[in-house]
């Protein structure tokens, strides 16, 4: 439906667009049927319904987005020769925000870390950031990933959520201590996808012009101030608009009221990871602001809504391993999982040809040797192998990725590369401490004690009392006493 009532229709047709006699009416033999095969426009109506659903993302589910620009303000060319982030350079965007456990129609105020994925269509290619509204994550193996997902989603027998099974997972893990503590703070239900930052959580790495290389972490601050909902505000919008906060974004872009994001980034220099005094490459931990300052780098802005959400945001595929020149991945070992299991999951659900739909489809000249497959409508031609004599896409070394040397050890299963200060429960302590003012504590241990009191018993309980218990002394005993009716 447009705005504006529509006054000359045009015929409705088959997809083959042959003009068809009825919207309303089937072909029978006679007013009371049976209904005629050679019906094809309904037969064809029926089958294309039956598949207008593409499988919904695992994770992820439900989402919106919006188009835009990037621009870099400042001049990082010491650090980067990528070439979105030159000076002055300017670049269209998608991004997309997102839960993480619900479904495609889960109401948008439950409280979950919120997705925050960017693509730029840079003059080199798409260059994708599979970033969240937190800066850290719950595990830091993949070989844990899809466990925490199960443990986030729905029971096998009565399939609903289950409180039980969430701490089940995270007491036994306590590397997740840092994120819960985050999830369970106002951070863990924005007032809008407007008012949260985006973190690139991993770490990258950087490499300028000269071949110097530093490692790097995004931070998208946004420019709206950060807002947050309370667990009441948030359980009544669920009930009120499950739909919130895409109403909210899409709204205030048709209002012109296009949000903003201003671009900083920490940067260690490429030799100070070695020895720090934590892994700098585990997900489940910040670097300190005191330690690596942020550099400004630039601006990003959504001024345009989708037109279409399913072409252009159900089907919009962001894969981390969309690199740059200039930019490279770390040993952050979940990162280094994503960058398999994101084009993965996109050849499952949308098809192998995913990256030729008009909103995944670069900017820049695609020039690969890569053809065929369903639903490929852009094939090269000849020649179709390498290395070939005939005038076809020749490799170009100078655009290998920067990256880092790898000491050779024994084939095994091991956690990182130990450092003096890898504790699960430092940072999330010096959150509840440091970083939480009075009342922003009172309300964390309020939501602790609201989802441990929703089903979660015996030894699951008692190790989750005890995870807050080393998280810090006085959280711990302020969930248990408010466990115990205050
Ligand atoms: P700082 O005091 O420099 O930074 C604290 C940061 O905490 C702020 O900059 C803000 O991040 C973030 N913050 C503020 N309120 C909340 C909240 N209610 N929930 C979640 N985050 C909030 O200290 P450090 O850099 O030394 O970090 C101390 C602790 O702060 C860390 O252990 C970590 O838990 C948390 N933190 C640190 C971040 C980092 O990258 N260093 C980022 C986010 C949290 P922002 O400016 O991004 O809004």
């Amino acid at each position: 439906m447009t705005d504006s009532p529509v006054t000359i229709s045009p015929t409705t047709t088959t997809d083959a667009a042959i003009a068809q006699p009825s919207d309303e009416h089937s072909l029978t033999a006679g007013p009371s049927g049976p209904i005629l095969l050679q019906d094809h426009y309904l037969i064809q109506k029926m089958a294309q319904f039956n598949r207008e659903r593409v499988p919904e993302r695992v994770v992820h589910a439900k989402g919106g987005g919006a188009f835009g620009f990037f621009e870099t303000t400042e001049d990082v060319s010491a650090f980067t020769k990528a070439d979105l982030f030159q000076p002055g350079k300017r670049v269209d965007m998608l991004a997309r925000f997102s839960t993480v456990a619900g479904e495609r129609g889960s109401p948008d105020t439950w409280r979950d870390p919120r997705g925050f994925a960017l693509k730029f269509y840079t003059e080199v290619g798409n260059y994708d950031m599979v970033g969240n509204n937190t800066p850290v994550f719950f595990v830091r193996d993949p070989s844990k990933f899809q466990d925490f997902i199960h443990s986030q989603k729905r029971r096998a027998d009565s399939h609903t959520r289950d409180h039980n099974m969430q701490w089940d997972f995270w007491s036994l893990s306590p590397e997740s201590a840092h994120q819960v503590t985050w999830l369970m703070g106002d951070r863990g239900i924005p007032s809008s996808w407007r008012e949260m930052n985006g973190y690139s959580s991993h770490t990258y790495l950087w490499e300028n012009a000269g071949g110097q290389k530093h490692w790097v972490k995004y931070h998208f601050k946004t420019d709206q101030g950060v807002g947050y909902l309370t667990q009441e505000d948030g359980d009544r919008l669920a009930g009120e608009d499950g739909d919130y906060h895409q109403r909210d974004l899409y709204d205030h872009i048709k209002s012109a009221d296009a949000p903003s994001w201003t671009l900083h980034v920490q940067l260690m220099p490429f030799t100070d990871a070695a020895d720090y005094r934590f892994n700098p490459f585990d997900l489940t931990k910040v670097w300190p602001h005191g330690d690596y300052p942020l550099v400004k780098v630039g601006r990003m802005v959504l001024d345009r809504n989708a037109e279409n959400y399913f072409a252009q945001i159900e089907q919009a595929a962001f894969e981390p391993a969309n690199m740059i020149p200039g930019i490279g991945p770390s040993p952050d070992k979940m990162l280094l999982g994503r960058l398999f299991s994101y084009p993965d999951t996109h050849r499952y659900r949308i098809g192998p040809n995913y990256l030729q739909l008009p909103v995944n489809r670069p900017h820049a000249a695609v020039n690969s040797y890569n053809r065929d497959g369903a639903m490929r409508y852009d094939n090269p031609g000849d020649p179709v192998y390498a290395p070939n004599s005939f005038g076809g896409p020749v490799a170009d070394m100078r655009s290998e990725l920067p990256s880092w040397q790898v000491e050779a050890g024994e084939i095994a299963r091991t956690a990182y590369v130990a450092h003096a200060d890898d504790d699960d429960f430092i940072q999330p302590g010096t959150m509840y401490r440091e970083v939480l003012d009075g009342a922003q504590q009172a309300r964390l241990v309020s939501n602790i004690t609201g989802h441990l009191s929703k089903g979660v018993e015996g030894d699951v309980l008692t190790r989750a009392l005890d995870y807050w218990r080393k998280v810090d002394g006085d959280l711990g005993a302020r969930v248990a006493k408010g466990l115990n009716g205050g």
